[in-house]
């Protein structure tokens, strides 16, 4: 179905990241909305084969291929005429091009930092999947966002739906954010269970299907706790005034409390592609042929208080929080370093939030850091990582 743009104007977009899960169904929504936008940069670290269908269906000004070896490859076999640039300060090239109106940021994890930022610092606005850049960077990104004047839309569903209900309302009159997590696919598992819980049952998550970092994150309740940090940073509220329940049908999305008690929630089938659409056009809504909820036959929405015990993680993302400078970025570059050993099975489930701690514990907060500062805890923290793994 082919629907026209609200407001009349095509906005240029850019992605970074089209060949992931949030960049396919990002090309989903722009192909069943083609007056909404125009594509400017398609980016892709290895998944060329990807890129070039892309490439040909959305004729981009150009592509970047962030890998040299794959771009080689790309180059010597490829039918698309735009241009072809390839490593990783090509990404910030293609992130700031004049012409991007708005940027699809969907890199996973800190390789998003420098982009991201590259694009806020040439004015453009930035729809934010990457939701690690502000864990790691948050004060840097919100700082040269203030600057340059630009709008930072949420695709994460959570602050997307926290977004939805502030429309109107002042931000003096928030109490409090309640974010809702599904539980992820341990939700019932003992902690004895979770010992030897396996990267295949890891990735199998209930409600969402996503890349394979973030399900492993929504595992551990890592991702729920990166969000209270993404929420604090996007919309200004202390760590303490931001809970986290545990909502398995993930029907609510998130609420937002406010001064006289009232609470208002944003409610919809979980599906990436009402966020990311969002996103592209907020304020406005236009007209789409998702599918619609039936409250009748969801029938049961449930509630339930987060364990801490079980999911350390998030325990530990609210402490980095609370304990503030580089706390963030050590426990974001631990937890990636973690989760790609976990995912090669080089370590067990449970060594996740082992990991993260002794991180926090080793490595020096430093107050108020520079993005050179984050730059060199993020580095340290890996090499610290990476060799307790080896060892
Ligand atoms: P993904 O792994 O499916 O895709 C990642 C994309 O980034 C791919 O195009 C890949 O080629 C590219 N990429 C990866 N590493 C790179 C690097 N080092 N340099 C350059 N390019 C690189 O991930 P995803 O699930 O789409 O998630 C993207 C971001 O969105 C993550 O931060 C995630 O937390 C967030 N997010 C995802 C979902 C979801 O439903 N998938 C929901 C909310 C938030
Ligand atoms: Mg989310």
């Amino acid at each position: 179905m082919v629907h026209s743009s609200p407001a009349g104007r095509t906005k240029t977009l850019s992605i970074l990241g089209s060949t992931g899960s949030i960049g396919v169904q990002t090309l989903d929504v722009v192909r069943d909305h083609p007056d909404l936008t125009r594509i400017n940069w398609l980016t892709t670290n290895r998944r060329i084969e990807d890129l070039e269908r892309q490439a040909l269906e959305f004729s981009p000004k150009g592509v970047v291929i962030a890998d040299q070896q794959s771009a080689e490859t790309f180059r010597a076999n490829t039918r698309f005429k735009g241009r072809i640039l390839s490593g990783h300060a090509a990404l910030e090239e293609a992130a700031a091009d004049a012409d991007n109106d708005l940027l699809m940021s969907a890199l996973v994890g800190f390789s998003g930092v420098r982009p991201t930022m590259a694009a806020m610092n040439a004015g453009v606005d930035i729809a934010l999947a990457n939701k690690e850049t502000l864990v790691s960077a948050g004060e840097p990104m919100m700082r040269a966002a203030a600057t340059n004047g630009i709008n930072i839309y949420p695709v994460d569903s959570e602050h997307s739906a926290l977004a939805q209900c502030m429309v109107g309302e002042s931000s003096t009159a928030i109490e409090r954010l309640i974010l809702t997590a599904s539980g992820g696919p341990f939700r019932r598992h003992s902690l004895q269970e979770l010992q030897h819980a396996t990267c295949a049952q890891a990735l199998k998550h209930p409600n969402w299907s996503m890349g394979s970092k973030i399900t492993i994150d929504s595992a551990t309740l890592m991702n729920k706790g990166f969000e209270v940090i993404e929420a604090r940073w996007l919309f200004d509220v202390d760590a303490a005034r931001i809970d986290v329940l545990v909502h398995p049908q993930s029907i609510i999305h998130s609420m937002v409390q406010y001064v006289d008690g009232s609470v208002k929630a944003q409610l919809g089938l979980p599906d990436m592609k009402l966020p990311i659409l969002y996103a592209l056009v907020a304020p406005e809504r236009v007209a789409t042929n998702f599918e619609r909820m039936n409250l009748a036959d969801i029938a049961t929405l449930t509630f339930e208080a987060p364990d801490y015990e079980r999911f350390p993680c998030l325990r530990l993302a609210f402490d980095a929080l609370a304990a503030g400078g580089t706390a963030t970025a050590i426990v974001n570059a631990a937890n990636e370093i973690a989760v790609a050993a976990f995912l090669q099975e080089k370590i067990a489930f449970m060594d996740i939030p082992r990991l993260v701690d002794a991180a926090l514990n080793k490595i020096v907060n430093i107050a108020d850091p520079s993005l050179d500062d984050i730059f060199a805890v993020d580095a340290e923290t890996r090499t610290f990582v990476s060799s307790n793994i080896q060892a």
